[in-house]
């Protein structure tokens, strides 16, 4: 065989490898589960409210579902309620409680690093008076508990502290943080997410009062979580309509997600087994990224006590996060820069943030999370690819920052303007001059519109998305992509003159070669 067809091969190679390295964002469903939800999608169809048998059924496989879930969290099963997801947990204690104290109370202590669940809800209830106070974390992301200590007085009515950092992996002690609120009388609230399936949860050694838990993120299905709600604390219906979930939530419950959280929760013993597997595994991927970039920083607690044993944040100073992640993904590799939720947003991490970290080191930040179908074999390839793109082994997409994205290029008929933004983005701001609007999460729909003697210009809000369109272009054979660092917002900012002038002009918006369907 030529020395040109083995390198094909290699590349084709390649590209049928997939690692998966980004299990605090989601986690495929396990086996188990599945045959649990199918099961129940196949025989149970009756309405749990319903008295006949099969609705009587229904509720029963509801109630077993809310033991396995009670019993994985250490709680009594009248103390669990089942909702669509953590980000409802959270929000539904945060609005609560803060109905019922505020105003003879005042106060709500959290700290800086929370999931945009908590935070984007405690900048609500600012807006209605309430006071949060935010206690500073020290350079691992571990709550400064003597900072605590002066932040939570008479006047606070809830601690909302999170167990597990999703994008350092961090831990809290819990214990401690219940014990400051208690003093005070104050509730606690933990997001206990990222927890559950990698380290021993245990609600009611801790003493908190309410937590909240996800399925998809311990192998069960998306579109249910949990919210745990120690006895006799109070607890407002947040959906009003039916009796279900103690009259709490009204609405029919998802039966299927629901069972499926109980057998993802039958499983936990297993998964906090395969969680400790992962621990060697991301030592060994410590060590190989300080052998190949020297001075990469761990923002990732350094004890394993502080740390969930499969996360892992990385910065790798110069070294651009979309870049990389665009060229990870390229190979096949998928991590993320931070939680899932904000990825592709131009706004670096305001976990990462306040660890200490510059803008600049944020942006310079990816988060690798391992989960228990990793091998060895995963870690020495992100390792690889890692060292390739380091050492500059790999094809490059170009990168136009805001400032050279002048007029001339603009209107430049050998420039293909591609506009990769989500639909929300577009209603909010004008998109560049001359730009083709495609699905960016459907762009193999729309190759054979696009031109291959021309160059292509990719960009999305943050300049992460785009990148790894780019690259994704690049692997289909267009030579030339370019990419625009910062996004339309870095653009907006620094071109607003342009941007005045000249957004929304001339935009087009392509339909695609292969119509929507079954792919
Ligand atoms: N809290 C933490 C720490 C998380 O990591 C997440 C999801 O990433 C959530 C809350 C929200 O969970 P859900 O996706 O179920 O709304």
């Amino acid at each position: 065989m030529e020395i040109q067809q083995l390198e094909f091969l290699k590349h084709i190679l390649q590209f049928k490898r997939h690692v998966y390295l980004d299990h605090n964002a989601t986690t495929p469903v396990s086996g188990h589960v599945r045959r649990k939800m199918n099961q129940v999608l196949k025989n149970h169809f009756g309405n749990p409210s319903s008295f006949y048998g099969s609705g009587r059924k229904s509720a029963e496989l509801i109630e077993q579902a809310r033991q396995q879930v009670a019993s994985a969290i250490h709680a009594r099963p009248s103390e669990v309620y089942f909702t669509g997801c953590a980000t409802e947990s959270n929000n539904a204690v945060l609005k609560s409680v803060s109905a019922r104290f505020y105003p003879e109370k005042r106060k709500i202590v959290s700290t800086p690093i929370e999931h945009p669940s908590v935070m984007s809800m405690l900048a609500y209830l600012e807006t209605q008076g309430v006071m949060v106070e935010y206690c500073p974390v020290d350079g691992q992301g571990r709550v400064l508990l003597a900072e605590l200590e002066q932040r939570v007085d008479d006047d606070t009515f809830l601690v909302c502290c999170m167990l597990a950092n999703n994008e350092t992996g961090a831990l809290q002690d819990l214990l401690a943080v219940a014990r400051v609120a208690r003093r005070h009388g104050a509730l606690v609230l933990a997001d206990c997410v990222q927890a559950l399936g990698k380290i021993p949860v245990d609600v009611h050694a801790w003493g908190v009062d309410y937590a909240s838990f996800s399925a998809h993120k311990l192998y069960g299905p998306k579109g249910v979580g949990a919210l745990y709600v120690k006895q006799d604390r109070h607890i407002a219906p947040w959906q009003i309509g039916g009796h279900q979930e103690g009259g709490l939530r009204a609405g029919t419950e998802s039966l299927h997600n629901i069972v499926g959280f109980g057998a993802a929760c039958q499983e936990v013993n297993q998964l906090l087994g395969h969680a400790q597997q992962t621990l060697p595994l991301k030592r060994q991927l410590m060590q190989r990224l300080k052998e190949i970039k020297p001075d990469c920083v761990f923002n990732s607690p350094e004890a394993d006590e502080h740390c969930l044993p499969n996360t892992l944040s990385v910065t790798f100073p110069g070294v651009d996060n979309a870049g990389l992640m665009g060229m990870l993904d390229y190979r096949g590799i998928a991590v993320s820069a931070g939680s899932a939720c904000s990825t592709g947003e131009a706004t670096p991490s305001h976990v990462l943030k306040a660890i200490g970290l510059s803008d600049q080191s944020a942006r310079e930040t990816i988060r690798i999370s391992l989960g228990r179908t990793t091998s060895a074999r995963d870690i020495r390839y992100i390792a690889q690819v890692i060292q390739d793109y380091l050492e500059d082994r790999m094809p490059l997409v170009n990168m136009l920052t805001s400032a050279q994205l002048n007029e001339r290029l603009l209107f430049d008929d050998g420039m293909f303007i591609l506009d990769v933004r989500p639909p929300d983005d577009r209603k909010k701001h004008k998109g560049l001059p001359n730009s083709h609007e495609v699905s960016p999460v459907a762009v193999e729909r729309y190759l054979g519109q696009l031109p291959r003697d021309k160059r292509i210009l990719v960009y999305c809000p943050g300049g992460g998305l785009s990148l790894m369109v780019s690259y994704y272009l690049k692997a289909k054979g267009f030579k030339q992509v370019f990419n625009l660092r910062g996004g339309l917002d870095g653009w907006r900012q620094r071109r607003g003159d342009l941007y005045q002038k000249y957004a929304g002009q001339g935009v087009t918006v392509l339909q695609p070669d292969v119509p929507d369907g079954p792919r």
